[in-house]
């Protein structure tokens, strides 16, 4: 379980520390605290030498207060043991490593020394005086010197000592200091940190373009400020997004319907306007009554013969027909017969016909029509082809046999425009007329 705690912990401060504001936050009020600690520290190692300095003073000075009479005595009785017994006893502190009794002369009694004591704090000679020589004047019933006590004072002990405290004093105002950082960084992390990092999550993973995905909001701050002022701002401003954009959706897919819809309907209606332009065209090109080629059709593909004729020498001939007698069956059967016999001769003709050629109703009981052959001979036999046909045609309540007259014109070298050759078949087919009806001519006779 404490595994689990510690494992929870450790995810809470990697979270903490997830973000770039997080981090430089930390480094922050590391550098605050640092600082606040060590000026700290420094503050109370001033305080502390000054203290640590006095004292040493007042025990040097008493130390000196005390054995300075027996030294005097000593000097009077020039009592070397005395005088050794004395400075042996001074140079038992620390901060004392030689001591001797100067008596006027070169005289001097109960020199001691002891082992100088070092120090390992670079400069540090000044600090506590440094080592220096004290010399004091001593006295016998008298104002008047009966020698000196000389001293070597060296405080390389005290520095020692001093230096220990310094560095306790700098590792607690460190260890304060981190413990005040992370204080700080605990405060500010709840306060301000993990609310703004909350919303910034919030900010990046919502997409307020999702369909049908509610906006989970970031949990209330618990503070009344200006963080929650934005949490509610962002909030409103997600909604009115996300429904803008809803709206927008529900806009573009209508559009998409309808435009599909629009399509649709342009697409049907050009199939009808193309059929009804098929409708129009075939019966711009169509007799009406007998469903053949008519007059102008003719004349189209007549300009399209032509010009095979003159590119590729495809030669052809123009066949015109003219129904014998005609009126008589108007006059007398009715004029509805008259139809039917129309009708039946275009039947009959267009069963015949091949592929290419093109037979018309050229206007009234005449037809015409273009067919491809290779000279005259094969002119005049289709021509021939085409009357037998209306004589041998049988048409119920008309009592008499249908003939045609037939006039026949092949294409030559001369002709630049059909009309020579309409005119050609059309003089043919009147000197058939002329001839007795019911046969054919062509032009080479004419
Ligand atoms: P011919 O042998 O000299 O050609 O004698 P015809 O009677 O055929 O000559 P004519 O040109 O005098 O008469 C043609 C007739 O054809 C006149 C007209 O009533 C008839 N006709 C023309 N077009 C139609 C039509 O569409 N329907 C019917 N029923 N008759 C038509
Ligand atoms: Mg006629
Ligand atoms: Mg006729």
């Amino acid at each position: 379980m404490p595994t689990e705690r510690l494992r929870r912990l450790g995810r809470g401060i990697r979270t903490a520390l997830g973000s770039r504001l997080a981090r430089r936050q930390v480094r922050l009020v590391l550098i605050v605290a640092l600082g606040v600690g060590w000026l700290l520290s420094a503050l109370q190692i001033a305080v502390d030498y000054r203290a640590y300095r006095d004292s040493l003073t007042t025990q040097l000075d008493q130390l000196v207060t005390t054995t300075l009479s027996t030294a005097a005595a000593a000097a009077w009785q020039l009592d070397g043991q005395l005088a050794r017994v004395v400075c042996e006893g001074l140079t038992a502190h620390p901060a004392i490593d030689g001591c001797v009794l100067r008596l006027p002369g070169p005289l001097s009694l109960g020199e001691t020394r002891v082992e100088p004591a070092t120090t390992w704090l670079p400069l540090s000679d000044g600090l506590f005086g440094g080592r220096q020589r004290r010399e004091l004047p001593l006295r016998h019933e008298g104002p008047k010197a009966i020698g000196r006590l000389a001293l070597d004072l060296n405080p390389a002990s005290a520095v020692n000592d001093f230096s220990r405290r310094v560095l306790t004093h700098l590792l607690t105002g460190t260890l304060r200091a981190l413990v005040l950082a992370l204080v700080l960084f605990a405060v500010f992390h709840v306060l301000t940190l993990r609310p703004i990092t909350r919303l910034s999550r919030f900010l990046s993973d919502a997409d307020p373009g999702a369909a049908g995905v509610e906006l989970t909001r970031p949990a209330r701050h618990r503070h009344d400020d200006e963080i929650r002022s934005l949490e509610t701002a962002t909030l409103g401003l997600m909604q009115t997004v996300s429904r803008q954009m809803a709206d927008l959706k529900a806009a573009k897919r209508d559009l998409e319907h309808t435009n599909r819809h629009l399509e649709d309907r342009i697409r049907a209606r050009t199939r009808e306007l193309e059929q009804a332009m098929r409708v129009m065209r075939d019966r711009a090109y169509t007799d009406p009554l007998t469903g053949l080629a008519n007059r102008r059709a003719f004349f189209e593909a007549a300009a399209d013969y032509l010009a095979r004729w003159r590119r590729d020498g495809e030669a052809f001939a123009v066949v015109l027909a003219d129904l014998d007698e005609f009126k008589a069956i108007n006059d007398r059967l009715g004029h509805d017969l008259g139809d039917r016999a129309l009708q039946a001769v275009a039947d009959g003709w267009r069963r015949t016909c091949r592929q290419d050629d093109c037979i018309a109703r050229f206007g009234g009981e005449e037809f015409i029509g273009l067919f491809r052959v290779d000279d005259r001979d094969q002119a005049r036999e289709v021509a021939e082809r085409l009357r037998r046909e209306v004589a041998a045609l049988r048409l119920e309540d008309l009592p008499w046999s249908l003939t045609v007259s037939l006039g026949v014109a092949l294409v030559g070298p001369g002709d630049e425009a059909i009309d020579g050759l309409v005119t050609r078949a059309d003089q043919a087919l009147y000197r058939a007329k002329r001839g007795g009806r019911n046969r054919v001519e062509d032009d080479a006779a004419g």
